[in-house]
């Protein structure tokens, strides 16, 4: 089944109207998707910078204060009630640490703050203290479990004595798990978008989350992580732990070689640009529908003339075809010409095809109806059950006009003949040949009787006509009729087939008929 041109411009307008409509669509989307994604980068890397600079500035203050209190413990290191109150002083007043500790040059703790820590008199042995007395310098420690449970990051200032001597050192603790310093500086610009933003260590060691249960875990195969513990700052497009696309910013903290990464997820930064497509979606749809209607409407008058065309092509034995393509209306060029050369062939077609029928029922020299046409005429009248008469005609002699005057001739009284025959003849009679020199007259609801006196006129006007150049010539003539002469029509064509030959013994020129069956 072939695809209607209806279905072809229909398509080929809608691919028309919505490619670039869809094209536009896209195009927009894909523009403003990365504009919010980039601004959204470019507010999260400026976000962790400040935060970066935030922590960079209390760790810098925080060590300040661990060395000034250094100072102040100078001449104290034997008295530890003093030194429990300069511990006590630092921790409440300067609200950077959950927990101080003074150990002397072996890392024996002299005080602490708060005293609930009963570490007094034990030697601290973590990596961070030994790294301190070791070193002698001031120092952040990585984030490690310390003698007292705790998950840590210890700052530590060495106390020396005015001669430079080492007496031991003052740490200040900041505990991870713990409420601390960090979630005052860092938790409050939580968001409840899903924003958030968290700190590591030069490792990747998380050392502030809003999800305290991910606090000590170290993060591997993060961008923005990679990037960060490496010093470096900028944007990423990263998956969180729990597989959510985020987009992040991140900056170091100087002093300390931590990062800072603020981030949001994807999907809440673009979900604005998500419904706004689906609300220009939407409110496209009517026009869209109304186009397609219209568009549906245009393609079917455009392609009903030819649709219509094509039909009568299919058709174009039927005698309704002619009427069919007639009334199309044919409002454009090409279905015009097409109109008027299908309206043109049709006329020839079904004239030669109405000359054939006629040919084929039509004897070619006298121009009488054949044998087939007195078949078809006398179907006719049984189907109708209408009675009928038939005249049986032969020319007497005709031998010796073909044997005197040539076979051309013999033809010339045979035309000669059949115009006697029209002439006799009324509208619904038959005249036929139907054989060389042997004719046969249907009378369609004519009586035996009527039609021996259409007989006998017949033989009284060839009597008398001279048919040139042969001159007199007759007939005889046998009527029979039905239902008169027989039950069936093969019988009446006997009966009359009697009568002719009846008529021939009789003497010939004459008219012989019968009302009954032999
Ligand atoms: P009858 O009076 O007994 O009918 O004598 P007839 O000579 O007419 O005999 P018949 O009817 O048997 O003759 C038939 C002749 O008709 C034979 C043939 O020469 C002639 N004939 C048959 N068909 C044609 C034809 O188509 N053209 C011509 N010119 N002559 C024909
Ligand atoms: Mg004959
Ligand atoms: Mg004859």
């Amino acid at each position: 089944m072939a695809v209607d041109l209806r279905k072809l411009i229909l398509a080929l307008a809608l691919l028309g109207a919505f490619l670039p409509f869809a094209n536009t669509l896209h195009a927009s989307y894909q523009v403003q998707r990365q504009q919010l994604m980039d601004s959204t980068l470019e507010g999260n890397l400026a976000y962790a910078t400040k935060l970066a600079k935030s922590t960079d500035d209390f760790i810098q203050s925080a060590q300040l204060q661990l060395e000034y209190t250094a100072q102040l413990l100078v001449g104290q290191m034997g008295d530890a009630e003093k030194l429990g109150t300069e511990a006590a002083r630092l921790r409440l007043m300067s609200k950077s640490f959950n927990s101080i500790v003074i150990f002397d040059d072996t890392g024996k703790v002299l005080a602490t703050s708060p005293e609930t820590l009963q570490l007094q008199g034990r030697i601290l042995a973590s990596a961070a203290v030994k790294e301190s007395i070791r070193s002698r310098r001031p120092l952040i420690s990585k984030p490690y479990l310390s003698a007292t449970g705790n998950f840590i990051v210890l700052m530590v200032s060495p106390i020396r004595d005015p001669q430079g001597g080492f007496l031991g050192a003052i740490g200040g603790a900041i505990h991870l798990q713990k409420e601390n310093i960090l979630d005052r500086l860092l938790g409050q610009h939580f968001y409840h978008d899903g924003s958030y933003l968290f700190v590591v260590d030069g490792e990747g060691r998380i050392i502030y989350h809003p999800d305290g249960n991910r606090i000590g875990k170290v993060i591997r195969g993060n961008r923005a992580v990679d990037e960060v513990t490496h010093g470096g700052s900028g944007t990423a497009s990263v998956v969180n732990s729990k597989g959510i696309p985020m987009l992040a910013g991140y900056a170091p903290v100087a002093a300390t070689g931590w990062g800072v990464i603020a981030q949001r997820p994807r999907d809440v930064t673009l979900a604005p640009l998500t419904s706004l497509m689906r609300t220009v979606f939407f409110k496209t749809l009517p026009l869209a529908a109304v186009t397609v209607l219209l568009l549906w409407w245009c393609a079917r008058v455009i392609a009903r003339p030819l649709h219509m065309l094509a039909d009568g092509a299919r058709t174009m034995d039927q005698p309704e075809t002619t009427q069919n393509i007639r009334s199309v209306r044919s409002w454009y060029f090409e279905s015009r010409e097409l109109k008027k050369a299908m309206l043109l062939g049709i006329g020839l077609f079904q004239k030669s095809i109405t000359k054939l029928r006629e040919d084929v029922n039509t004897d070619p020299l006298t121009g009488l109806g054949n044998r087939r046409h007195l078949q078809a005429r006398l179907q006719e009248l049984q189907e109708r059950a209408m009675p009928f008469a038939l005249v049986s005609l032969d020319i007497d002699h005709f031998k010796q006009v073909n044997d005197t005057w040539g076979h051309d001739v013999g033809d010339l009284v045979l035309k000669q003949l059949a115009m006697h025959m029209q002439d006799v003849s009324r509208v619904d009679d038959a005249p036929c040949r139907v054989g060389g020199e042997e004719f046969l007259l249907l009378l369609p609801g004519a009586s035996v009787a009527s039609a021996a006196q259409v007989a006998e006129r017949l033989r009284q006007q060839v009597e008398r006509a001279s048919m040139a150049p042969v001159g007199q010539v007759t007939v005889s003539l046998g009527v029979a009729g039905w239902p008169e002469s027989g039950q069936d029509v093969a019988a009446v064509f006997k009966r009359a087939d009697e009568m002719l030959y009846a008529a021939k013994r009789g003497g010939r020129n004459r008219v012989e008929f019968s009302a009954s069956p032999a």
